[in-house]
């Protein structure tokens, strides 16, 4: 897999890396392990042909040149404004030059591969705000007095504006209370959804603000990605 995609694969104690504010178990179940391999390549193999070279493309001195994938046991954070049971972490490690993506190999296979579309999702979404503004009036998206929290903190009970608000089908505009945690997290949550697996339109792409959301994720990947250009339609813009 290392050589398919190209990117980095660490299990095991191997796994272990220099991670900036969290800690995770060393996994050493076998059959976690390769149910956890088995998720990301189907994440991966769903990928355009060459998107992770494009994605990880020497652009400058800063630029991050590669993917590492560390499958880790149980993770939990240090921070005390971070989540109380993480399952992933996506973060850049600028000493190594890479892309970082970590992963609870002891979740199912459904969530590890929900959990590796979300953090891929956030480096894309790293890569191409280091480069372009594209992203900067995302914010433009917000309407009916919906806002961000900016924190990890209490976000699971706070569900206005989320779809499950019965009470404001005019202000729907986030998927779920983590998507309205940081902007970025919203774009990796609405990413997840367009990459799951199913053939159905997700139900919560029939909100107007979601839906233009969405199309605006897909058309800002397709405008910084050739690889995506070469494409008429790539996996997650199948719904359009
Ligand atoms: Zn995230």
């Amino acid at each position: 897999m290392n050589e398919k995609y190209n990117v980095d694969i660490f299990i095991k104690e191997d796994a272990i890396g220099n991670f900036p504010d969290f800690t995770g178990e060393v996994l050493k179940n076998e059959d976690n392990i390769i149910g956890a391999l088995r998720g990301i390549d189907d994440v991966l193999s769903k990928l355009p042909r060459g998107f992770i070279d494009e994605l990880c493309s020497e652009i400058d001195e800063n630029s991050l040149t590669g993917v590492n994938i560390y499958i880790t046991g149980k993770l939990s954070s240090n921070a005390d404004d971070a989540i109380s049971s993480p399952v992933g972490y996506a973060y850049s490690d600028n000493d190594l030059k890479r892309n970082c993506i970590v992963l609870d190999g002891e979740q199912s296979m459904f969530n590890i591969k929900y959990n590796m579309q979300h953090e891929l999702m956030h480096i894309i979404d790293n890569r191409i705000s280091k480069y372009s503004d594209d992203f900067q009036s995302w914010n433009n998206f917000l309407i009916n007095d919906a806002k961000y929290n900016y924190s990890y903190i209490g976000y699971e009970n706070d569900y206005s504006n989320t779809v499950v608000d019965s009470d404001s089908s005019e202000g729907i505009c986030f998927i779920n209370t983590y998507s309205k945690t940081y902007p970025n997290e919203d774009r990796a949550e609405i990413f997840k959804l367009l990459f799951y697996d199913g053939d159905e339109i997700p139900s919560e792409l029939s909100y107007p603000i979601i839906r233009e959301k969405a199309y605006y994720i897909c058309r800002v990947i397709r405008e910084n990605f050739k690889s995506v250009q070469s494409e008429d339609k790539v996996y997650w813009e199948r719904f359009k």
